[in-house]
């Protein structure tokens, strides 16, 4: 069966032709990766009534995020500010970031903390019942959260147990991404998910935004 996207494509990006498709994977939007950028994409998506489809390599829980033993920064304490933490990251960084993106994930990171928070995810209590904060590194104020010596983990728990727990989000675990295909239009895109390499590829709906979300590689291609 083949999807219904117009021919010729004007790009090809590692298959040679457009394969025979196992079937179409119908979803408003699917999602590339099963860490913690993945699956939060995926439960916001779906909380704004989005279909979702997660498609990981391997099982849910083989990620990176899995394997962070350390904690999650954030400017959270009260003598904290966006402004320290920024200044802190960029002596470390020494030139090599760009601070328009250390600002703006920075800026991000007390309401992602509380997003986690809010699906689950329980950080190390302080004696006095507030969150614990760890100075660390290069900070100059305490401003690390962890769970034990297992963040990651942990936070993958949370993610996992709030997908599962999501009717409108389907995971598809062993589904390696192949390739994307781009139609006439930016916006037609087509993504070959393989379940096997013995098995002939799945595509997506060509009208589904598609986000890569495999670590370090984020990208939206709509
Ligand atoms: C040992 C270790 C310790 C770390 N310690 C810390 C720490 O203390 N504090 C900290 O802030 N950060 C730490 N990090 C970094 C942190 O883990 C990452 O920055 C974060 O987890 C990245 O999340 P992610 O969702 O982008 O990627 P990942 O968690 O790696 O998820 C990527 C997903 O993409 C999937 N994928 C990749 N390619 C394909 C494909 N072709 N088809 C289908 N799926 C695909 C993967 O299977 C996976 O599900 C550590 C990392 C490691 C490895």
């Amino acid at each position: 069966m083949r999807l219904g996207v117009p021919p010729p494509f004007e790009q090809r990006f590692v298959l040679g032709e457009v394969p025979e498709f196992a079937g179409s994977l119908a979803t408003d939007v699917l999602v590339i990766g099963s860490g913690i950028a993945g699956l939060t994409a995926a439960l916001r998506l779906a909380e704004e009534g989005a279909s979702v489809i997660v498609a990981t390599k391997d099982r849910l829980s083989d990620t990176s995020t899995w394997y962070a033993q350390g904690g999650i920064a954030g400017a959270v304490g009260e003598a904290d500010s966006v402004e320290l933490h920024v200044a802190d990251t960029l002596v470390v960084g020494q030139g090599l970031c760009d601070e328009r993106v250390v600002r703006a994930v920075i800026q991000e990171a007390p309401d992602a903390l509380a997003g986690l928070q809010a699906r689950g995810m329980h950080f190390d209590l302080a004696e006095g019942g507030e969150i614990a904060l760890a100075r660390e590194g290069g900070h100059s104020l305490p401003r690390v959260l962890h769970s034990g010596d297992a963040t990651g983990a942990a936070i993958l728990d949370a993610l996992t147990h709030a997908t599962r727990a999501d009717s409108r989000i389907r995971v598809w675990e062993q589904a390696f991404l192949v390739d994307l295909a781009q139609g006439h239009q930016l916006h037609v895109v087509n993504t070959l998910v393989r379940p096997s390499m013995e098995q002939p590829p799945h595509g997506t709906n060509h009208a589904s935004p598609v986000y890569l979300l495999c670590h370090w590689s984020s990208l939206l291609l709509r």
